[in-house]
């Protein structure tokens, strides 16, 4: 069996100016370095709005600190005319890792479709970026479809003509579930994780199935993180509101210690 190495990942959306991203980032240094932490067994990464990322890099740099970093969105294309719009290879040459594509306020706010979702994906790829792709039901869909159909449907889309071997991050958020404070259950998202393995490994190979990290993401806080990385198929969190509370995120990335196998 392949062992994952479980992923926390922090989603800051449109929070914190580069000067706050900065402080923000060497206090979670501190707490981690005063709690004896090392952060091998966890990667940690952050999500910080695009003007914080030349700032994030230079001192993750500096001090040799042990998180990755990553965009929270993406162009499909790779240079041009398209206003606003950031390229991955960009964001490659800032030193990121990741960058998150398909995010369910991306899907809402900008109505951006499984279509854009996918041809994001690939750009990232093309230019060695891990996509973190986004899936989730919102309420009605819920309601309406059960939890799983429309992750599912929302992920063989994304995957459609991705490389078999390709890095990839899955995070289901259940829509309902972000900046809600109602989490799902452990037992709902271990689920809804289980069938997205499945498209991964439907869609690309078994392989890709067995080693991709699956995420659950929506209101993960300190006190629900251990049920969720206990359960077989749920590999980290991808945390909004908690990521930019230090003490709290801190303590996130420090589920080990809580959690007995
Ligand atoms: C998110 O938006 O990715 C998210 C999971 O938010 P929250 O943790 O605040 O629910």
């Amino acid at each position: 069996m392949v062992a994952r190495k479980p992923l926390i990942a922090g989603n800051w959306k449109m929070n914190f100016d580069h000067m706050r991203a900065i402080a923000f980032v060497q206090k979670i240094s501190w707490i981690l370095k005063d709690a004896k932490f090392p952060v091998t067994d966890v990667d940690v990464a952050f999500f910080p709005p695009f003007t914080d990322i030349r700032s994030v890099q230079t001192l993750i740099d500096s001090d040799g600190l042990a998180f990755a970093f990553g965009g929270q969105d993406l162009s499909p294309h790779d240079e041009g005319a398209h206003t606003g719009d950031i390229s991955a290879l960009f964001l490659k040459k800032l030193g990121c890792t990741y960058v998150i594509v398909g995010h369910s306020e991306r899907r809402q706010d900008h109505h951006e479709n499984d279509e854009i979702v996918a041809a994001k994906v690939l750009a990232a790829l093309k230019h060695g970026l891990v996509p973190v792709i986004c899936v989730g039901e919102t309420a009605e869909d819920l309601e309406k479809f059960g939890p799983s159909a429309v992750p599912v449907t929302q992920l063989t889309a994304a995957l459609r003509a991705i490389p078999a071997d390709a890095e990839i991050v899955v995070a289901y958020e259940p829509v309902w579930a972000i900046g809600s404070g109602k989490a799902a259950s452990p037992a709902q998202a271990q689920d809804v994780c289980a069938a997205l393995r499945g498209v991964i490994g439907r869609e690309m190979s078994t392989d890709a199935a067995a080693s991709t990290r699956v995420l659950y993401g929506g209101s993960v806080k300190s006190g629900n993180i251990a049920s969720f990385v206990r359960e077989k198929d749920i590999d980290g969190a991808l945390v909004g509101g908690a990521s930019l509370d230090a003490e709290e995120f801190a303590k996130i990335v420090q589920f080990p210690r809580h959690v007995i196998a």
